[in-house]
């Protein structure tokens, strides 16, 4: 689909990352683990839920074998800004002690939530831990934490789409996009 015929949801201030930008991204992310975990035991754990639309096109075009795993944990809690401590919501099943281990996530930001997740999966001797985001925000660092991939670099704004929530709608938008001051201005006002 064509980006002139994409239509915009009207919550949204403007697109950053188009539905073709997304999905050329994915696949340059595809490659970069086809190329490094040959011959590895690679284990994909997604973080839930903004990071599901990323692993789903992710495990189609990934070919080097790899389990997937899921693990829910939750910095948010419904607006824009995150709460200080990551909660896990729900644990992973896959047994990562000596395997390779890579994170797969929606967007790094402070660095909080996967810098509590990498300490939690030490506890279990993997023999590597890498991470691989969609998008990274370097500008909101508040613990020193390095992506070893990430698709897209943006500056400090609140976006939604393509997995990113506002209060857990919009994720459904194919694009990723800045959302309109009023939306979460309102809802601030009405709390
Ligand atoms: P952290 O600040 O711990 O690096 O990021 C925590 C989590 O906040 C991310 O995994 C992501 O779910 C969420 N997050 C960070 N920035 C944004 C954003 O701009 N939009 C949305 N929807 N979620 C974000
Ligand atoms: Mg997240």
């Amino acid at each position: 689909m064509s980006n002139s015929k994409t239509t915009i949801d009207s919550r949204i201030k403007r697109i950053i990352i188009s539905e073709q930008e997304i999905a050329s991204g994915i696949s340059k992310a595809a490659q970069w683990i086809n190329d490094n975990y040959k011959n590895k035991d690679l284990v994909m754990v997604s973080i839930l839920k903004g990071s599901v639309p990323f692993v789903g096109q992710l495990m189609t075009q990934v070919t080097v074998d790899y389990q997937v795993d899921f693990l829910s944990v939750s910095s948010f809690k419904g607006g824009i800004k995150a709460a200080t401590n990551p909660e896990i919501l729900s644990k992973i099943n896959a047994d990562i002690t000596g395997k390779d281990v890579l994170i797969v996530e929606d967007i790094v930001d402070s660095g909080k939530t996967i810098s509590h997740v990498i300490e939690l999966f030490k506890q279990s001797n993997p023999k590597s831990i890498k991470l691989l985001t969609l998008l990274d925000k370097p500008e909101g660092r508040e613990v020193e934490l390095k992506a070893d991939y990430a698709c897209f670099t943006i500056p400090l704004l609140f976006i939604v789409g393509y997995g990113l929530d506002y209060g857990e709608y919009l994720r459904n938008l194919p694009y990723i996009a800045e959302l309109k001051e009023e939306v979460y201005l309102k809802e601030s006002e009405d709390k």
